[in-house]
């Protein structure tokens, strides 16, 4: 079968108020500026995999007011066959006020991301399945319990985070892949008894990794990716007798402008490469690429739009 994967999650519309300040209770003011963007972290990481080369397909939904949102990521060249239009709700809204300051506050509304839950997950053709927290928590279940079943290869970027309850009790005999940055890792070794602290934030990774990895009710033969911003990522690689903790530097960047963005692009550059070269593909070649691509999503403002294309991947690389 050649590979595919579906992503199950969260198209959002970001609307960005630039104001002189957060608005105050009971206060009103006049926003300087106003920006509309595209989303959600299911689409951010679709688009990810699809500018990474991948075959992708998108499993969401938006209301009526999300049909160019739709198009924007089918533009990148996501397949939206299965992005469902759900009439009497509105498309997934991410309110953004953004401050002289440079502080944000940012209200949420899961809209037509909520919508329906329970459909019966649909895996037939696809070899990947990656997930985020998005959507309801009944639909990432259903569709982690079968891709386990199916015996995919199954990648999940928990955020938001579960409850501690939900973390403990959570399938992961069914994932191969979790992918989360270095609060995430924490969040989730508190919720396993498995959190040790060491001086740095990369050696307090690799020690939450190796206890996290052998906690009773965890899955020890998933692969742990931790992406610690500019320090990188240390990747716990289950394979191979001992358990293997590697770490790759942060590629060069030339001026940090916005990090928004910089996790989505490397679930879903390290989900394409996986398909590409294979699940088993070394990964001192699949890491450095997502680490360039994250290297130029930095380097650009906002977020989706400013996932690079391979092809600009591997010019920087060259
Ligand atoms: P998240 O957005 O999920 O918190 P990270 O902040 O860990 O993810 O960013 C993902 C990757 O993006 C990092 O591993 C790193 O390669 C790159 N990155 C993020 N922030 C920076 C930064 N300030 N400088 C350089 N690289 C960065």
């Amino acid at each position: 079968m050649s590979k595919a994967c579906l992503v199950r999650g969260s198209i959002n519309i970001d609307e960005v108020y630039t104001l002189p300040h957060i608005v105050r209770p009971g206060e009103t003011i006049a926003s300087t500026g106003f920006e509309r963007k595209t989303g959600g972290k299911g689409s951010n990481q679709a688009y990810a995999a699809a500018r990474a080369g991948g075959r992708v397909v998108l499993d969401a939904q938006i209301g009526s007011d999300g049909l160019a949102v739709r198009d924007r990521i089918a533009a990148g060249g996501v397949d939206v066959s299965r992005v469902r239009v759900i009439e009497d709700e509105v498309t997934g809204r991410a309110i953004i006020q953004r401050s002289a300051t440079g502080e944000n506050s940012i209200v949420l509304y899961a809209g037509a991301n909520f919508a329906n839950p329970g459909a019966k997950p649909d895996l037939d053709g696809f070899t990947h399945l990656l997930l985020q927290n998005e959507i309801p928590l009944k639909d990432t279940l259903a569709y982690l319990y079968e891709a386990g079943a199916r015996a995919m290869t199954s990648l999940y970027n928990p955020s938001p985070m579960p409850t501690r309850a939900v973390l403990r009790t959570f399938p992961w005999h069914c994932l191969t892949h979790l992918i989360v940055n270095e609060g995430e890792l924490a969040d989730i070794a508190i919720a396993f008894d498995a959190a040790p602290t060491a001086a740095s934030v990369a050696d307090t990774a690799r020690a939450q990794m190796r206890a996290l990895s052998a906690a009773p009710g965890f899955n020890p033969h998933i692969v742990i990716v931790t992406t610690i911003g500019p320090d990188g990522v240390v990747l716990l690689d289950p394979t191979g007798g001992d358990k293997r903790i590697m770490a790759w530097p942060a590629a060069p960047v030339a001026k940090v402008v916005d990090t928004t963005g910089a996790g989505d692009t490397f679930a879903g550059y390290f989900v394409s490469l996986l398909m590409e070269m294979g699940d088993d593909a070394p990964l001192d070649t699949v890491i450095p690429i997502c680490l360039t691509a994250c290297a130029l999503t930095v380097e650009t403002a906002g977020a989706m739009e400013s996932i690079a294309a391979r092809n600009d991947v591997d010019t920087r690389m060259a």
